[in-house]
C-alpha cells in the first residue's frame, strides 16, 4: 500500500523508518520530511495543516494511508478532512483531539469519567485567578488551555510567580490559547508516558517511555522539547499499566465515544506515579516526540500492522509481539537550544554508521546543503539504539553519538539515569 506520514521530526523518522521495514509498505512519503526521512522515503512539500491539500495530494499519489505525526494538523482537523475523503487514517478528529488542545476539556472529562488527576479550577479572568491562587497558596500549577508547545505550563513554587504567570496568560504572552487558564494542584511523585491505541472501543497499550525534559545533567535548567528517552519505563509496572487502563485510560475512551466523538489513533498519557497511584497529568493526542523513537526501535515493522488495526477499527484482534528488550534515545541539539541557536553547521560522521534494527540516527532538525548534512534547528538528531538491558541500549546509543562529528552539537551525558 501507499503510506503517507505528515510531520518532519525524529519521531516521523521514526514511524518512518518502522513502517517501511513492513512488507505491505509500497511507496512511502513524508510530507515535509527532512533530510534524514529522504533516504527512506519520497518528501513532499505540503502544507499539511490544509485538509483540503492533503486530500488532493493523497488522490493525486494514490495514496491509502495516512498517519498524523504531530498535534497541529489533529486540532485542525486534517484527520476528520482525510476520513470524510474517504482515506484510512491514523489520528484523531479535531474534537477528540481537544483532548491535547484544551486542557480544560481534559480536567472536565476525567470529573465526567472519574479519572484520577491533580484537583483544579477554571478561569476564564484574572481577578478570580489571582484570588484562587492568593487563598491555595503554593507550590501550584498555572496553565494556559490551549496548544503553547510545551511552554503554557507554570509549576510556580511561589504565589508571586503564579500571580505573574497569570497576568501573562490573561496578558496574551500565548495568544487565544491562555484566553482561558486551568490552575492545579501540584502534584509530586515520578512522571511516566504511557502510550495506547485505540479505534474508539477497544484499546491496546503499546509501551511505556520517561523522557528528560531539562536541557541540563541531572534534570536541571530550562525545559526542552525533550532531551532523551527510554523504554520501558520501570516505574511503571505492570499493575500500574493495568491501573491506568481501568481507573483512566478506558474510563476516558468510553466517555468520549458516550458524546459521539470517539478517540481513534494514539492516546498518550502522561502519569504521575506516587504510593502506588497514578493520577493524569495530561493527554497527549499523538506519539510523543522523543518517546515515539524508543517505541518504534521496539516495536519495528510490526506497527503498521498496529497502526493499521486502529484505523481499521479492528485493534480487538491485534497483539504486540513484544521482545524483552530496552531502547534508549540521545537528543543531539544545536548548542544554545533550548535559547537562540545557530543552523546551518555542518554534520560529519553520519554516512559510517550502522543502520540496523537495533541502533539508528534518527534525524530531527536537518537539511542536506551540497551533498552534507546540515542543522536546521533546536534538536537535530536521536541517536537511538536497542539493547538486552537499559545499560547496553545505552552504551549503544552514547557509541553511535561519540561517532558524529558536529563540535555545534550538544547532548545531555546522563540519559536513563533515573532507572540506571
Ligand atoms: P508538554 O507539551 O511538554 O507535554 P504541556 O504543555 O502539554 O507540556 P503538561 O504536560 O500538562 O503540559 O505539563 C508539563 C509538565 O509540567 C509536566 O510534564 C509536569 O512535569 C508538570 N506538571 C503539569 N501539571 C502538573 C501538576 N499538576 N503538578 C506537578 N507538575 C505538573
Amino acid at each position: 500500500m501507499n503510506i503517507l506520514i505528515l510531520g518532519s521530526g525524529g519521531r516521523e523518522h521514526a514511524l518512518a523508518w518502522a513502517v517501511k521495514q513492513n512488507p505491505k509498505t509500497d511507496r512511502l512519503i513524508v510530507a515535509p520530511g527532512n533530510a534524514g526521512i529522504a533516504a527512506l522515503a519520497d518528501c513532499a512539500d505540503i502544507d499539511i495543516l490544509d485538509g483540503a491539500a492533503v486530500v488532493a495530494f493523497c488522490a493525486e499519489n494514490a495514496v491509502d494511508f495516512v498517519i498524523i505525526g504531530p498535534e497541529a494538523p489533529l486540532a485542525a482537523g486534517v484527520a476528520d478532512a482525510t476520513r470524510a475523503a474517504g482515506l484510512l487514517t491514523f489520528g484523531p478528529s479535531a474534537a477528540a483531539a481537544r483532548l491535547e488542545a484544551s486542557k480544560a476539556f481534559t480536567k472536565e472529562l476525567c470529573d465526567a469519567c472519574g479519572a484520577p488527576t491533580a484537583a483544579y479550577a477554571r478561569f476564564t479572568d484574572a481577578a478570580a485567578a489571582r484570588a484562587y491562587v492568593q487563598a491555595q497558596g503554593a507550590p501550584i500549577v498555572v496553565k494556559a488551555d490551549g496548544l503553547a508547545a510545551g511552554k503554557g505550563v507554570i509549576v510556580a513554587m511561589t504565589v508571586e510567580s503564579a500571580l505573574a504567570a497569570i497576568d501573562d496568560m490573561f496578558g496574551g504572552e500565548f495568544g487565544a490559547a491562555g484566553a482561558e487558564v486551568v490552575i492545579e494542584e501540584f502534584m509530586t511523585g515520578e512522571e511516566a508516558s504511557f502510550f495506547v491505541l485505540t479505534d474508539g472501543v477497544n484499546a491496546l497499550p503499546v509501551g511505556t517511555a520517561q523522557d528528560h525534559k531539562r536541557v541540563g545533567a541531572g534534570d536541571t535548567g530550562p525545559n526542552t522539547g525533550g532531551m532523551g528517552a527510554y523504554s520501558p519505563a520501570p516505574v511503571l509496572t505492570c499493575s500500574l499499566q493495568q491501573q491506568a487502563m481501568e481507573q483512566i485510560v478506558l474510563p476516558s475512551i468510553r466517555e468520549m465515544a458516550r458524546r459521539g466523538t470517539p478517540y481513534q489513533g494514539v492516546l498518550y498519557a502522561g502519569l504521575m506515579i506516587e504510593n502506588g497511584q497514578c493520577r493524569l497529568v495530561e493527554y497527549n493526542a499523538r506519539f510523543g516526540d522523543p518517546e515515539t523513537q524508543v517505541l518504534m526501535m521496539r516495536l519495528g515493522a510490526q506497527a503498521l500492522d498496529l497502526l493499521l488495526a486502529c484505523a481499521e477499527g479492528r485493534l480487538d484482534t491485534a497483539r504486540v509481539n513484544w521482545a524483552d528488550d530496552h531502547a534508549m534515545t540521545v537528543v543531539m541539539a544545536a548548542q544554545g537550544y533550548p535559547g537562540p541557536y545557530a543552523k546551518g553547521s555542518v554534520i560529519g560522521g553520519l554516512d559510517g554508521l550502522p543502520e540496523t534494527s537495533s541502533q539508528m540516527v534518527f534525524h530531527a532538525g536537518t537539511a542536506a546543503r551540497d551533498g552534507q548534512i546540515v542543522a536546521n534547528g533546536g534538536r537535530v538528531l536521536n541517536a537511538t539504539a536497542r539493547g538486552a538491558t537499559l545499560a547496553e541500549a545505552q552504551a549503544r546509543a552514547y557509541a553511535l553519538v561519540d561517532a558524529i562529528d558536529w563540535p555545534q552539537g550538544f547532548c545531555r551525558r546522563d540519559i536513563g539515569w533515573r532507572a540506571l
